[in-house]
């Protein structure tokens, strides 16, 4: 089911969101799911469940491309940010709650991140390039912080 996207001046991108409730794994496979479907429609690489009306810890990210090498799909619950390179780097980014608008952000280099995936399974991971830039636009979702006050 493709879900309505909520847009930049709604009250729900501002707040900080809750822990998922990893007991509920029925419900989190549909509403993942549903994510994956209205990501795909809207043609963007993230998206967090704020943008969808949902205040939780929980986004998903999919980098499809032509080139199996640089595709990339994984689910994100209750993720946390264990550490991150002190250098940055600049990239032009967008997102679909502020359409239209695209501004030239710093991110961290890499971050390593522990999260629970679609599997319901911990993960301690890095990441570096594109992802890690979809990644931490999507985690600062979660704190209600969108990219143009970056
Ligand atoms: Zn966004």
């Amino acid at each position: 089911m493709i879900l309505p996207i909520y847009t930049y001046g709604d009250e729900i991108l501002k707040k900080q969101c809750y822990d998922v409730d990893l007991n509920n794994k029925d419900e989190i496979n549909i509403l993942v799911n549903n994510m994956f479907e209205t990501l795909k429609s809207a043609d963007g690489v993230g998206l967090a469940a704020p943008q969808i009306g949902k205040s939780l810890n929980l986004f998903i990210i999919d980098i499809s491309s032509e080139y199996d090498f640089f595709s990339f799909k994984e689910v994100f619950i209750n993720p946390k940010i264990l550490d991150k390179s002190q250098e940055k780097e600049s990239n032009i980014e967008g997102c679909l709650s502020v359409p239209d608008i695209k501004e030239k952000i710093d991110r961290h280099s890499w971050i390593k991140l522990e999260y629970y995936d679609s599997n319901f399974v911990k993960q301690i991971k890095e990441f570096k390039g594109l992802q890690s830039v979809v990644i931490q636009h999507e985690f600062d979702h979660l704190y209600g912080v969108l990219f143009i006050s970056r």
